[in-house]
Parts: C-alpha cells; structure tokens; sequence
C-alpha cells in the first residue's frame, strides 16, 4: 500500500509511562508532541490524574519539552492540559501537518528532535511520519466501541502486525 510506511509505528508501548527520559534519549528526541484522548488518558477523564503529573515531571525535569497536539476540541485540551502546565493545540486537524509544524516552532525542536506520541495510526502515526517524526504508538486506553472506530482498528491491524515483526 503507498502509504503504508506512514502507519507503521517507529516504537510501541503497553502505556504511555512505560516511555522514559532515558530511553528518548537514547533515540535522540528531546522534544515530544503529545495526543491526549486515549493515549494520556480515556475520553471520560476531563482532568490529570495522579500518574499523569508523575510522568509529565520526570518528563520535564529531564528537560524534554512537552506539547499537547490533539484533535478535540479546546474546552477538553484546555481543562486537561492547563493543570500540567503543558501548551496545547486543540482542533489540530492531524494527520494534518499543519499544528504538528506550529508546535514544533514553538518548542524550537526540528524533525529530528522530535517525537510524535499517540494511540492511532491512521492520524497519530500518519501524521507525525509523513513529517519525518519518529512515532511512539500505544493501544487506545479506553475504546469507544462503535461500528467507526472498530474499523479503524480493523484498517490498523495489519501495521501492528508488521511492527511487531520488525521488532
Ligand atoms: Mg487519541
């Protein structure tokens, strides 16, 4: 397929806190764009909660810089990002380029610096690899489990499938 290289995940985890200070050094990133819904936190859960302050300040105390780039809307970014101190783009149209380049201006951290973390492929991964970002991947926390995202998990299967197989 011709995009299929833009849907494979560079890196997967179980959970979002499993990815440590050291090991995104280790890959060279300093600077992570970060989906919220599903990857951070389940869509019912409007605040941060105790392990998502603990990652985000290891996070920071480590000096990676850290930004929210997600595709709902502002009330939700806003209230959930404003408590960890993080910048957020809300409505950001991934797999759109366009934010994903925003927030990398105001980070100053450039493709190769930067990771994109999320818990789709069709709009986390695609966006941040036809970029030339690396893309850390886990499973959606929570799904909805309507007839749209269950397909889009059926469209996703066979790319996990190949990471798995590269790794
Ligand atoms: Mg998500």
């Amino acid at each position: 397929m011709l995009f299929e290289k833009y849907l494979i995940p560079d890196y997967m985890f179980e959970r979002y806190d499993e990815i440590t200070p050291a090991f995104l050094a280790s890959i060279g990133v300093r600077a992570l764009l970060i989906d919220i819904d599903n990857t951070l936190a389940p869509y019912e859960q409007p605040d941060p909660d105790e392990r998502n302050f603990a990652w985000v300040a290891a996070m920071r105390e480590a000096g990676v810089g850290l930004t929210f780039v997600s595709n709902n809307h502002r009330a939700r970014v806003e209230r959930f990002a404003a408590p960890l101190g993080i910048p957020a783009y809300w409505d950001a149209g991934k797999p759109m380029r366009k934010t994903l380049d925003i927030a990398m201006a105001a980070l100053g951290s450039g493709v190769e610096d930067t990771a994109m973390l999320g818990d789709q492929l069709l709009t986390d991964a695609y966006a941040g690899k036809h970029i030339g970002l690396r893309t850390l991947i886990v499973p959606p926390i929570r799904d909805k489990r309507s007839l749209f995202v269950r397909a889009k998990r059926w469209i996703e299967r066979p790319y996990i499938r190949k990471y798995r197989r590269m790794h």
